[in-house]
C-alpha cells in the first residue's frame, strides 16, 4: 500500500526557541510531518546539526557571511544550501511545501510570509510582528490566495481553539498575560531593572527579543493587534487580563455570556503541534495539568501607567495606518539597545513614543510604504535613543 504523503513543513527560524520545539514535534510525528526547509541567521553550527539530522531539501543561512561553512558542512548530503534574505522568499515557494512556520523574529519575517502566501502555502504563524506591521495586507492576501493562517502564539491558539465548532459572534476576547518578571514592580524599581532580570521570565523559556517584550508588556500590546487581525474583532472587544500562573491561555466570551477558554501547562509544543495537525489533534507525552498541585489561579487588571508600552500599542491600533509598523520598528531598536545596555528599561517607551510622533504617518500603506516606514522609524528611533 502506498504511504500517505507527509505534510511538508518549511521552518523559517529553525534554530530559535519556536523552531527547535517545532522540530521536536516533527521528530515525534515523523510518520506525519517532514521538515522540508530549515533556515537560520547566525547560529550556523545548530543549523548544520539540524540539517544533518532532518535532511531537508533545502537550508537557508540568511546571513550570507556563513554560506561557505554551511555549504561545506553539508556537502555530502542531498541538501540545497542558499544564503541571504531573498533566498528565504524563494525557498518557501518550493512546490512540495504544504505549510510554512514563520518562527523568525521581527519585521524580517514579513517578506517571506507574503511570498509563502502568494505561493498558496498554509501559514503557521509564530512571527507576530508580521501581523502587527501589516495585518490588513496579510489578511487581504490570505483571502485572495485562499490561504489559512494557523496561530502558534499560545494566546491566539487558545482563542482559535475556543472558537473551534463555533459560528456565533464573539462578544469579547479575554487575552491573558503573565505580567512578566516585573509585574509587581513600582515605577521606581522599573527604572533600575537590568537585562539579566528581564531575561528571567517566570513561566516561558523564549528567545531574547520576545522575553524583553514580555517584560515591557509590548508583547501583550502586539498580541492585541495580532488578535484584531486574526479574529476580526474591534480593539474594544479585546480585554487584557493579567494571569500570573499562565494556565488559562486565553478565552472567548459569547453573546449569551458563556466563556470558553483553553487551559494547559505552559508548553509551546502544544500550539505548534496543533497548527501542524489541524483540523486533528495528535497524541503527546507533554506534561499534563495536575489539578491538585495547581497554584490558585488569579486574575488582575494590567497597569498601563507602569507598562507604557501596552498603552502605546493600543494607541497605535487606534491611529491605524502605518502606526503599528512604526511602533514595531522603534521597539526593535530599543529592545536591542536595552539588551546591550545602551538604554534603560523605562526609556524604551519614551523612544517609541517620540518615534511615533516623528515618523511620517500613512493612512493606507502599501507593502512598499511599510518597508519605507520601517527604515524611517528605525532611523528616528536610533536618533531618539542618543538623546534620552
Ligand atoms: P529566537 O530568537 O529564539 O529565534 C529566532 C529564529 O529566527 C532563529 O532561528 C534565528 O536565527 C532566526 N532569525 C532571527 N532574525 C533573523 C533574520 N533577520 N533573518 C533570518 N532569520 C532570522 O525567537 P523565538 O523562537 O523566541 O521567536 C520567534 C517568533 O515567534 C517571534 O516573532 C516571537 O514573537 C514569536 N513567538 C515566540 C514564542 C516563544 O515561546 N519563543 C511564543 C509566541 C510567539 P539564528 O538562530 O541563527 O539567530
Ligand atoms: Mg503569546
Amino acid at each position: 500500500m502506498q504511504e500517505p504523503k507527509k505534510r511538508q513543513i518549511a521552518i523559517l527560524g529553525s534554530t530559535g526557541s519556536i523552531g527547535t520545539q517545532a522540530l521536536d514535534v516533527i521528530a515525534a510525528h515523523s510518520d506525519l510531518f517532514e521538515a522540508r526547509v530549515l533556515t537560520a541567521n547566525n547560529r550556523v553550527e545548530e543549523l548544520i546539526e539540524q540539517a544533518r539530522r532532518f535532511v531537508p531539501a533545502a537550508v537557508v543561512i540568511a546571513n550570507d557571511a556563513h554560506y561557505e561553512r554551511v555549504s561545506d558542512a553539508l556537502d555530502d548530503l542531498p541538501i540545497q544550501v542558499y544564503a541571504g534574505p531573498e533566498a528565504l522568499c524563494e525557498v518557501v515557494q518550493g512546490g512540495e511545501i504544504d505549510m510554512v512556520l514563520t518562527a523568525m523574529v521581527g519585521f524580517a519575517g514579513l517578506a517571506p510570509t507574503i511570498a509563502a502566501i502568494k505561493a498558496r502555502k498554509a501559514i503557521a504563524l509564530a512571527n507576530k510582528e508580521t501581523m502587527v506591521v501589516a495585518g490588513e495586507l496579510v489578511n487581504n492576501l490570505c483571502n485572495e490566495y485562499r490561504v489559512p493562517i494557523l496561530p502558534v502564539d499560545s494566546e491566539h491558539s487558545a482563542i482559535f481553539q475556543s472558537l473551534m465548532g463555533e459560528n456565533s459572534p464573539i462578544e469579547k476576547i479575554i487575552l491573558t498575560a503573565s505580567g512578566g518578571p516585573f509585574r509587581t514592580f513600582t515605577l521606581g524599581q522599573l527604572a533600575e531593572v537590568t537585562p539579566e532580570q528581564a531575561l528571567r521570565h517566570p513561566n516561558w523559556d523564549m528567545g531574547a527579543k520576545i522575553t524583553i517584550d514580555s517584560a515591557t508588556m509590548m508583547n501583550k500590546g502586539f498580541e492585541v493587534i495580532e488578535a484584531k487581525w486574526l479574529f476580526g474583532v474591534a480593539p474594544e472587544k479585546i480585554q487584557v487580563v493579567v494571569h500570573p500562573q499562565s494556565v488559562v491561555h486565553s478565552a472567548v466570551q459569547f453573546e449569551d455570556g458563556a466563556v470558553k477558554a483553553q487551559l494547559g501547562v505552559p508548553d509551546m509544543r502544544v500550539p505548534i503541534q496543533l497548527a501542524f495537525s489541524f483540523p486533528h489533534r495528535l497524541g503527546s507525552d507533554f506534561e499534563r495539568l495536575d489539578w491538585w498541585q495547581m497554584p490558585a489561579l488569579t486574575f488582575e487588571a494590567p497597569d498601563p501607567e507602569r507598562f507604557r508600552c501596552l498603552a502605546l500599542a493600543y494607541e497605535s491600533l487606534h491611529q491605524g495606518g502605518n502606526m503599528p509598523c512604526i511602533v514595531n520598528a522603534a521597539n526593535e531598536i530599543v529592545n536591542r539597545a536595552f539588551l546591550e545596555g545602551r538604554c534603560r528599561f523605562l526609556q524604551m517607551a519614551e523612544v517609541i513614543e517620540q518615534t511615533m510622533q516623528q515618523t511620517s504617518f500613512i493612512k493606507e500603506p502599501t507593502y512598499e510604504d511599510y518597508v519605507a516606514t520601517d527604515a524611517e522609524a528605525r532611523r528616528i528611533a536610533a536618533e531618539a535613543l542618543k538623546r534620552v
